[in-house]
């Protein structure tokens, strides 16, 4: 058929690229539409597994390669995107509850989590409780006949206790034995953007599933969002998956080739903004003002030495808690009176940030006398020019 309209020629092309380039950086595939050979594929290409292409939403070369690596990263052996952090939370959420269902969350957990529950999951007949991460046997306690998912997240947002995960899961582990026979055993998800696949591993430690915020360490750059959630368990994955499809969740090939381009260096960047955070808390427990720095490496920091003895690494977070005799407004002036630290959410990108948080309003148990908190989240800058930073600025805090 021979084509005479320019348009047409132009999208009609015959021209085939040679079969054999092969470069460094996997190829950037993009789609909606994904074109068929004939009708026979069309019908039975499978889309519910990675050995065919059906429909850009539900993958191309680019997400599956990502996939993969990011499998590989954690210690599982399935992958799934979705286009943030929070949305694969809410993603293992909406494919393990069913209406009547509760779900258990600890009190220290990523804080829009907490909100999905609150204000989503119970309006459609999903409860929820929180439990204390620092206290096995509560979880225990808090465990129902009608929990089905438990959520871990190591090491908490914001206050960082590292959690004992091994404990934790057998608190689950030991429920599903009792409930011998049950068709819907109770699910492990552990958050495990803290740890990024490279401070642990987090199927060696028990968890059925894990969710990570590619938005922070993966991608490295501040410039794109991302989740991954994987597990060993095709089981489960196929569960997820299906749930995945219904609900539309799929990324583009773009923002996977920005993940792709950061994967390489993770454990480079990982390691050394650990290096520079464990000097700089360590520098800021020894502040005047500051009665204590949160950070799993630091002795005396809830969970030290679970974390001591479950990971190898940590990340670039630490929160110090200012002397309640502070008000909250010197504790402001001294987040505006930093210049290289920026005020900003998010974190594990190449600039430093910090955040005023008001532990009263976030955490239902402890905490409530505590004085002010700022979370520091440490980039890549030098660590001399950090500290000079928050020396000249602790100068505001006190006037
Ligand atoms: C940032 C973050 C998320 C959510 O990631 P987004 O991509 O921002 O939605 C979830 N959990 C933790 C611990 C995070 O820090």
């Amino acid at each position: 058929m021979k084509h005479d309209d320019l348009s047409t020629r132009l999208i009609h092309h015959p021209y085939k690229p040679p079969e054999g380039f092969e470069a460094v950086a996997p190829g950037v595939y993009k789609a909606s539409t994904v074109l068929f050979p004939n009708v026979e594929a069309l019908r039975t290409t499978d889309w519910k597994d990675k050995s065919g292409y059906t429909y850009g939403l539900h993958g191309t070369p680019t997400t599956f390669t990502l996939e993969e690596r990011l499998a590989t990263l954690e210690g599982g052996t399935h992958c799934l995107l979705a286009p943030s952090g929070l949305a694969v939370m809410t993603l293992v959420d909406m494919a393990f509850l069913r209406s009547g269902d509760e779900v258990l969350i600890p009190d220290n957990a990523y804080g829009p989590g907490k909100t999905f529950a609150e204000a989503e999951l119970a309006a459609w007949g999903i409860t929820h409780r929180f439990y204390d991460a620092m206290d096995p046997d509560d979880l225990a306690r808090q465990i129902g006949p009608a929990t089905r998912l438990v959520w871990l997240e190591a090491a908490g947002s914001i206050t960082l206790e590292f959690p004992d995960l091994p404990a934790l899961v057998a608190r689950v582990r030991a429920a599903n034995a009792a409930r011998a026979g049950d068709q819907r055993p109770i699910v492990t998800a552990l958050d495990n953007t803290w740890g990024a696949g490279i401070a642990f591993q987090p199927f060696e430690l028990g968890v059925d599933v894990s969710v990570q915020a590619l938005t922070k360490y993966p991608s490295g750059g501040a410039d794109v969002l991302m989740g991954s959630v994987i597990t060993r368990d095709l089981a489960l994955h196929r569960k997820i998956l299906l749930t995945r499809i219904r609900l539309g969740l799929g990324v583009g090939s773009n923002d996977a080739e920005l993940v792709l381009r950061g994967l390489p260096s993770i454990a480079l960047r990982y390691h050394a903004q650990d290096a520079s955070t464990r000097e700089l808390a360590a520098w800021m427990q020894q502040q005047p003002g500051v009665v204590q720095v949160l950070h799993p490496a630091l002795p005396g920091s809830p969970g030290h030495a679970t974390w001591q003895r479950d990971a190898s690494a940590a990340a670039c977070l630490f929160s110090a808690v200012f002397d309640a005799g502070i008000p909250q407004a010197r504790v402001d002036a001294f987040c505006d009176a930093l210049r290289l630290f920026r005020l900003g959410w998010s974190w594990a990108g190449p600039i430093s940030l910090c955040a005023p948080y008001e532990l009263a309003s976030i955490r239902s148990q402890g905490w409530q006398e505590a004085g002010a908190l700022v979370r520091f989240a440490i980039g890549l800058e030098s660590v001399q020019d950090l500290r000079a930073d928050l020396a000249q600025a602790l100068g505001a805090l006190h006037g």
